[in-house]
């Protein structure tokens, strides 16, 4: 198993925001997790990828217990996370913000390998690679952070809300390159509002409720679950 996520509590302040989330991940692997707002959907994808801390429970990656390590760290060992929001360096080019996103590495020929990899992948980005990022769409922004995670070689991927805000259009492109990043073994967290989408592209998901597992198993039962049918997919 690449990661194992093994009962974390993490707290803000007094406020417990997840309560006893476990998870695993596979090589090559497509994971969702779903929920409503608040459920503790991107704290448990902070706490993954070491912004924030369990305060008990553990999380192991390839074999290393990182719980307690910093997101630097995190990124070399090959944890990659796009949070909500697609932040990008708004003052910074397509092309600037890609190089920002090997800042662990120093392997310069395979970066530059990896460049032309996330423009081939982004023909957009490629087309717009000294475009100052904020004058770029939302879709667009969405796409330099995509592939400025990538640009660290992740084995794992995380992924907040990538359709949030997005056109439809756009959200599909997203989704074809999210199932080809997939197909060439980086495997995928994504945690997503629009489950319909979610349980589509993933093999496993996770429904979570009030900081807890509520539900989990195969995507495709997930989504004839009608539980999830009816709180989730509006069905
Ligand atoms: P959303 O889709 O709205 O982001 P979510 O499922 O990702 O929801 P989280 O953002 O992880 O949920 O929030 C889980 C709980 O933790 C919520 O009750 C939220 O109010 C609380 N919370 C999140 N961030 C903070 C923070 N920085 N300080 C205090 N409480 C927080």
């Amino acid at each position: 198993m690449l990661l194992r996520v093994k009962d974390i509590h993490v707290h803000y302040g007094p406020i417990a925001a997840v309560r006893g989330i476990s998870l695993e991940v596979g090589e090559a692997d497509f994971v969702t997790i779903i929920g409503s707002n608040g459920a503790g959907k991107s704290t448990t994808l902070r706490t993954i990828s070491g912004l924030n801390h369990p305060s008990s429970g553990s999380i192991v990656f390839d074999g290393e217990p990182i719980e307690q390590l910093s997101a630097d760290r995190i990124v070399k060992l090959g944890i990659a996370h796009v949070p909500e929001g697609r932040r990008v360096f708004k003052d910074l080019s397509v092309t600037e913000n890609l190089r920002l996103g090997a800042f662990t590495r120093t392997d310069r020929d395979a970066i530059e390998a990896d460049l032309e990899q996330n423009f081939e992948r982004f023909p957009r980005l490629r087309e717009r690679k000294d475009q100052i990022a904020r004058t770029m769409s939302g879709g667009e922004q969405q796409m330099i952070a995509i592939a400025r995670a990538l640009m660290s070689a992740p084995r794992l991927l995380l992924l907040d809300e990538p359709s949030l805000g997005l056109a439809p259009v756009i959200v599909q492109e997203i989704a074809r390159i999210l199932v080809g990043i997939n197909k060439t073994g980086t495997s995928i967290i994504l945690v997503e509002q629009n489950a319909e989408l979610a349980l589509q592209l993933a093999r496993h998901g996770y429904v979570l409720e009030t900081g807890s597992v509520a539900l989990e198993g195969e995507a495709d039962g997930l989504a004839d679950n009608p539980h999830v049918r009816k709180a989730y997919l509006g069905i």
